[in-house]
């Protein structure tokens, strides 16, 4: 008899009997069966007492506790994992709190009122406490091997990455399936203790990033993975296992395959952390800027040169944002991504099609977007900001009659003045000057403004002309 028969037939029994008692006897007998069909070795696991790990309750969301608590007392095992475990365990404050458990997401909603499913490449559960979100995972199983196998649960793409991933499984394989060494311990609140599966106390020991499992298998089934451990080692000051770095370079390309709009969340998480600069450098330095950002990645000739200087500035600006718990939009950055790029192609257009600067420059910004597009997919509320900030790149500069006032009034104003402000910081020169001007322009009282005005008027050779009117086409010909 197979195992799923075993386990229809034990749940089966549950159906008509539906007690607590019941749920834990099929959870056991599950337990024992998946270990012992779980043939793959690589994780062996130490749990760890509470004495000996130093994670407090007191450091735990409470409504975390609350979700596993309540499994716990449905007669399913559950635990805090990921992430936070490892968070605490370094003495850092967890972003968000995720739980795993042997319920199904069925299971799961079954238990709570202010239960969600979602996802499908992963189905999950978010259990709602008005702001707080505490996501539960079902154990995550090993996939049959074959690719192009039609289990409905499991699906690899032709380039052998998993589309879909809702093979359940026990704790054991759960933990071999994750990315990280230190992303594999599990806080179980029934006893305090830790169960660290994949030696992750030892990677946080020697603070190094260090892939559970065949590194490049494992990039190949998700190149993500490549993403992530540049950003743990930038957010956590850690250094990336030389196993786990040496493929990262001939792999890069992989990222071509997935899809758009995952990259764009991932590239919030690798931007707008508050660790924007060293994120970026290690990037850069690994050969994943090309795979992301493949219009911008031929102008990163070195560090010291001109476009990589301006990221850094935007990118050490969000940081300080971040850190500060100001508000911060991927429209900048993206813009600051672009710009360059943007820069270079409509100087070209202008050069090879002899269209006014201002129509090439319409053309470029959109040519340029959608090339971005096809990597990384900007939602529509962002990128329509990031031609703002562009635009008014083109518009700071020109000041006469009313446009300074029209500019000043523009919704996008402080967005694109910031933006002149940090190419001004790095290009110096006419650049610095005109956002000087529009510093003290915006603050200056409407007698000062005129005056403002009046004076770059008379003030020729400030770069900034009078619009010259163009000239009606003759009608005669002077051939
Ligand atoms: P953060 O603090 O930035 O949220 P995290 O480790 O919690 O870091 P999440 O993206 O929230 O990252 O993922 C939660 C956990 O899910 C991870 O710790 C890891 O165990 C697992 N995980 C996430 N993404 C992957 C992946 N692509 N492959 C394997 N495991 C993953
Ligand atoms: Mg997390």
């Amino acid at each position: 008899m197979s195992t799923s028969t075993i386990v229809r037939i034990i749940t089966s029994l549950k159906c008509s009997g539906e007690t607590v008692i019941i749920t834990r006897v099929v959870n056991s007998v599950k337990r024992v069966l998946a270990k012992a069909s779980n043939s793959q070795p690589g994780v062996a696991a130490v749990t760890v007492p509470r004495a000996e790990h130093g994670i407090s309750r007191d450091d735990i969301s409470e409504n975390a506790l609350k979700v596993l608590y309540r499994l716990n007392k449905a007669g399913y095992q559950a635990f805090l994992v990921g992430g936070c475990v490892r968070d605490l365990m370094l003495g850092l404050k967890p972003k968000d709190f995720d739980v795993v458990t042997d319920a199904t997401p069925e299971q799961i909603k079954e238990q709570f009122n202010n239960c969600r499913l979602i996802g499908r490449r992963f189905r999950l559960a978010h259990i709602i406490f008005g702001r707080e979100v505490i996501e539960v995972a079902t154990f995550r199983g090993h996939h049959p091997d074959e690719e192009g196998s039609s289990a409905p649960h499991s699906r690899r793409n032709e380039h052998g990455h998993l589309t879909r991933d809702n093979v359940f499984g026990s704790i054991e394989e759960d933990a071999e399936r994750r990315d990280f060494t230190f992303n594999a311990m599990y806080y179980n609140v029934v006893d305090f203790s830790v169960t660290d599966f994949a030696n992750g106390r030892t990677a946080i020991k020697k603070r190094e990033v260090e892939l559970i499992g065949d590194p490049q298998e494992r990039y190949r089934e998700d190149p993500v993975r490549m993403l992530r451990a540049i950003r743990f080692a930038a957010k956590l000051n850690m250094t990336i296992s030389e196993r786990t770095a040496v493929p990262i370079r001939e792999m890069a390309g992989l990222l071509t395959n997935i899809p758009p709009a995952r990259l764009f969340e991932e590239t919030l998480k690798l931007f707008i952390s508050g660790n924007g600069v060293e994120t970026f450098k290690q990037l850069h330095a690994h050969g994943l800027i090309e795979p992301l950002f493949p219009q911008l990645a031929g102008f990163l000739q070195d560090d010291s040169c001109r476009e990589m200087q301006f990221i850094y500035r935007v990118l050490e600006n969000t940081d300080d944002r971040v850190n500060r718990e100001q508000r911060v939009t991927p429209a900048f950055l993206y813009a600051a991504l672009l710009w360059y790029p943007l820069e270079e192609y409509a100087q070209k257009m202008m050069t090879e099609s002899g269209l006014t600067a201002h129509d090439a420059y319409n053309i470029a910004m959109s040519e340029v977007m959608r090339k971005q597009t096809q990597r990384i997919m900007i939602p529509k509320r962002f990128s329509t900001v990031v031609r703002d900030i562009w635009m008014l790149q083109q518009r700071l500069p020109r000041r006469f009659g009313r446009r300074a006032f029209q500019t000043l009034a523009h919704p996008k104003f402080r967005a694109g003045y910031d933006f002149l402000l940090l190419r001004g910081e790095v290009e110096g020169g006419d650049l610095l000057e005109l956002a000087d001007w529009w510093t003290q322009f915006q603050d200056a009282h409407p007698g000062q403004q005129k005056k403002m005005l009046n004076n770059l008027r008379n003030n020729e050779g400030s770069g900034t002309r009078k619009p010259r009117r163009r000239r009606k086409p003759r009608k005669d010909n002077d051939a």
